[in-house]
Parts: C-alpha cells; structure tokens; sequence
C-alpha cells in the first residue's frame, strides 16, 4: 500500500499512524474479533469489559499506516464507554475524530468499526450465557441438532450410494448457519452485483462468508471480484474454494475453459454441478453462504433450493419498471411454493446518480419495486440507484461497497444487510 508517506493525513491522523494507541492484544479480555477485509488487511481488537462499559480495548493490524491510525482511533473512542454506545460506533465518527483522512483509505475505518463491534458482540453473547466463542461457530443441524450430521437414517428407496452422497452433502450444509439466494426475474437487473456487495458486506462486519455462483450460462461472479484467471485446486477433502479475504467463492467460470462449454448443459447436468458445488466444495464452517442464481425460475434455483431443503431466505433484485416487476411476482411465486422466506425485495437502478453532483435522478418511473412488495405482502428492502462508480468497480474487478465505502449507496447497501444479519439474531433467540 501507498501509505507510507502520510499524505493526506491530518495531524491527528499521522500521529495516531506513527504512534498507535492500545497496540498488541490484551491479557485479560472478554470480547475477541478478527476480520480481514476484501483489500487482505487484518484487525483484531480485544477488550475488557465489566456491568456493560469497556473497561479496556486493545488492536493490532498487519495493514499500514492507515489501518494503524484508524484502529487506534477506535480504540480511544471505544475505551470507557457503554457497550451500547461502542456497538453505535460507526467509520464516520473514526473518520472525524482522525479529522482529514485519504479517501482511498477510508475503508480501513469501516473495518476497525465492524471489528471492534464484534468485539462487543463477542462479549454480549457471553454475558447472554451463549456458549460460542464467536457468533455462529456453534453450528447445528436443522434436524438432527448434531454438530456434524452424518448419521441420518438411510431412505426406504434409496440405494447404498445415493445414501452416503446424502450424508456429505448433510455434512457439509450442516456446518453453513445461514443459506440464502438471490434471485431475479430478469437478467441484467443487478442481482450478481447486488450478491457480491451484500456477501462483502457481511464479511467485513465479521461474519464468515461462501458466494456461490450457480450461474452456469454466464457466471460474472469471478470477473466482479477481478478473480478470472483463478483455477480451482483439489485436496483429499474436496474442492478448495477461491478466497477474497476471508470470504470463500466457487463459481463454474473457475472450472469452464471457456464460456461456450456449458451452453448445452440441461436439467440433470445443471443439478449435478450444482450438487458437486455443495457437496465437495471445502466450506468450511460459514456463518453465511450467499448463491448468486441465473435470472428466471429455471432448473438452476430449482435445484440448490432441493438440494440445501432448508433454505434461510431468498433475496429478489428487480429494476423499478413494471415489466420488470412482472416477474418479481413469478419469482415470489417460486419461492412459496418451494417453502423459501422471501426476505425482501430490492429495487436496482431506481434513478441516476450524476456523476457530477451526486444528485439522484428519476429517469425511469420508480418504485415498482416497493409497489410489488406491498402488493405481494414481503419486505421491500431498498432502492439503489444507478450509478457510474457501481459499473466501473464490477468491470475492474473491485468490490464497489468496499472502495466507496463511505458513499450513499454503501449505506443502503449495509441497510439491506441488516435483513440477513437479524437472521443471525432470530437463530440466537432460538
Ligand atoms: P444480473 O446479475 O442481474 O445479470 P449484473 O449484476 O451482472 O446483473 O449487472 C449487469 C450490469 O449492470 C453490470 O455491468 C453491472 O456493473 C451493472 N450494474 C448493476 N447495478 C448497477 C447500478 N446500480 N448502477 C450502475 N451499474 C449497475
């Protein structure tokens, strides 16, 4: 990184770069987190705290300049205050306490919030008696309530193969808290787009993160995230997945020498990729795994919402024009009849950002979106508007709520998340 040389940085900013507060872990703590955000810098923050106020807060980064001075800014916020008070940290209170700070940079203080909040989350549950060490890592199966189920009972009309092929796939699920798919009526609403910026959202708030790109006729997942000279490796295990920090991506655009060679796949082919994605991919323990699916209602979302049975929720991303809208309804037809929670709607491209001055432009008619989510009885969960910088990240290969970090659409973006993380919450409570 290009830090090095403090320009841009206010005085506040380059002594707390130069000479980090509460730097190197603590010795006696009740709150832990770590997470590496999508540019590969780490944070990890532990504190102290005692009848719900920080006692002590500690970090330390392998980033530069700019990771140290904004962790340590968060540290000084957060030291002796109320935890409620430190969970409503946000980057823009780090970014003004640092008072002038590089734009390029400003991430770094979205993940020093999201990191010390879950610090506070990390100690909340303990306080709540919940056992896990961090949230999700206790995983358990919807039915079984094992930790690694394996050992479900063998179908009356199933052979021996087919049975032990249902035990993997369990095993691996098992281990996933939270499944959930984006789907849309149309092709080229966004809903690639809108999946890659809510799996990177989740992922810098903490929670560990699979994208899954099931889009076989045209997978944009690795181009989005500059990953298309990727290949996809094996171990004794299975599949290892592509990482983008800590976030885990499969996609066939990995596997195809080249596009046209799955033009032809039909139904039967298309599931047992789809299996072989959920089967044999290394997941790992995941908190969330996001599915990008193709437009439409076709056999691809068909069969992964078999194939993982309890599937946590889908997420619809239409444009605002009401042919667009149409299908949103075909798409939350699909989801009743297939069992799936419709966790809401997003309506993309809902007016123009001027590249210029920023002002949101009607230049369609709107709100078809927020029309058919009431007309439907589910959630709208938000309008996001067009904007230049949102297609010129996805073509470079860069995450657009990462690098815009602080912009309007990064806001919206991180309000839709909230519907999946209190997915996180309800699975809590329960
Ligand atoms: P889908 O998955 O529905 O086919 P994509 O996510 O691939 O659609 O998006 C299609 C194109 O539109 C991409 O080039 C993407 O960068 C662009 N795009 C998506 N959403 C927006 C937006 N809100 N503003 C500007 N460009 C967008």
């Amino acid at each position: 990184m290009g830090c090095s040389d403090l320009e841009g940085f206010s005085e506040v900013a380059r002594d707390h770069a130069i000479y980090p507060r509460n730097y190197g872990p603590l010795d006696d703590f009740n709150g832990h987190a770590r997470i590496t955000g999508p540019c590969g810098d780490t944070m990890e923050f532990w504190l102290k705290a005692q009848n719900g106020k920080v006692k002590d807060v500690s970090f330390i980064t392998n980033g530069c300049r700019s990771s140290l001075a904004c962790g340590s800014m968060a540290t000084c916020l957060g030291e002796s205050k109320d935890i409620e008070e430190v969970l409503n940290l946000r980057q823009k209170d780090i970014l003004d306490a640092l008072g002038g700070f590089p734009p390029e940079y400003e991430h770094c203080a979205l993940l020093s919030a999201n990191t010390l909040k879950a610090a506070c989350d990390d100690y909340l549950q303990h306080q709540h008696e919940h056992p896990t060490k961090s949230p999700g890592t206790q995983k358990t199966c919807d039915t079984c309530g094992e930790k690694d189920c394996s050992a479900s009972e063998r179908k009356k009309d199933e052979s021996e193969d087919e049975f032990r092929e249902r035990q993997q796939l369990q095993s691996r699920l098992c281990r996933i808290r939270h499944k959930i798919v984006v789907l849309s009526g149309k092709g080229g609403v966004g809903k690639s787009t809108v999946a890659v910026n809510l799996a990177i959202a989740l992922m810098i708030s903490g929670k560990r993160v699979g994208l899954l790109d099931i889009d076989i006729h045209g997978p944009s997942i690795p181009t989005m995230l500059g990953l298309e000279h990727e290949t996809i490796q094996g171990c004794e295990d299975g599949l290892i997945p592509i990482e983008l920090g800590e976030m885990k991506i499969m996609s066939i655009g990995f596997l195809l020498r080249n596009q046209d060679e799955a033009v032809i796949w039909r139904g039967p082919m298309k599931m047992g990729v789809i299996k072989q994605f959920l089967k044999d991919v290394v997941w790992g323990d995941l908190d969330y795994l996001i599915i990008d699916s193709p437009p439409g209602t076709g056999d691809e979302p068909l069969s992964v919402c078999q194939l993982i049975g309890v599937m946590d929720g889908a997420v619809i991303v239409t444009t605002p024009q009401k042919v667009a809208t149409v299908d949103v309804r075909k798409s939350i037809t699909f989801c009743r009849q297939l069992h799936v929670p419709v966790l809401g709607v997003v309506e993309n491209m809902s007016g123009f950002v001027c590249p210029k001055c920023g002002e949101v432009t009607q230049i369609l008619p709107s709100g078809g979106g927020k029309r058919i989510s009431e007309d439907m009885g589910v959630p709208f969960l938000g309008s996001i508007p067009m904007d230049q910088k949102i297609a010129e990240a996805s073509d470079q290969g860069e995450v657009f709520i990462h690098h815009y970090s602080t912009s309007p659409i990064a806001a919206i973006m991180q309000d839709i998340i909230k519907s999946l993380t209190a997915l996180d919450h309800m699975a809590i409570l329960k």
